[in-house]
């Protein structure tokens, strides 16, 4: 990676960590907890539960998914940045602009 495609990678990480706050501040919301008594109809209330869920999950695989943002980010001038952690062969600077949590390459990651 180059100095160029990296300060191009650093816009893109922190536009995307940016973005993936978004929906997590939003997921927060979703997955408070439904009040007992409201006056939601039964169904509706059923529902609620339904995406209260979903809400859930995503939430959790969207918390990861910052995780390696943060990571990426402080790694970013290491030397060692841009490189698979399992082969420690280049990531393509492609999957990095596609997938800036991506801390393997295609490789590894269709291994696993
Ligand atoms: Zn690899």
């Amino acid at each position: 990676m180059n100095k160029e495609e990296k300060a191009e990678f650093k816009i893109k990480l922190l536009k995307t960590i940016e973005t993936t706050q978004q929906q997590i501040d939003q997921l927060v919301e979703d997955t408070k907890p439904i009040a007992p008594e409201n006056s939601l109809g039964r169904i509706t209330r059923m529902d609620a539960i339904n995406n209260k869920s979903v809400a859930e999950a995503t939430l959790r695989t969207t918390r990861r998914k910052m995780d390696k943002l943060q990571n990426a980010l402080k790694k970013i001038d290491e030397k060692d940045f841009g490189k698979c952690i399992k082969c420690k062969g280049p990531i393509p600077i492609q999957r990095l602009m596609y997938m800036p949590e991506s801390n393997n390459c295609v490789r590894c990651a269709s291994r696993y």
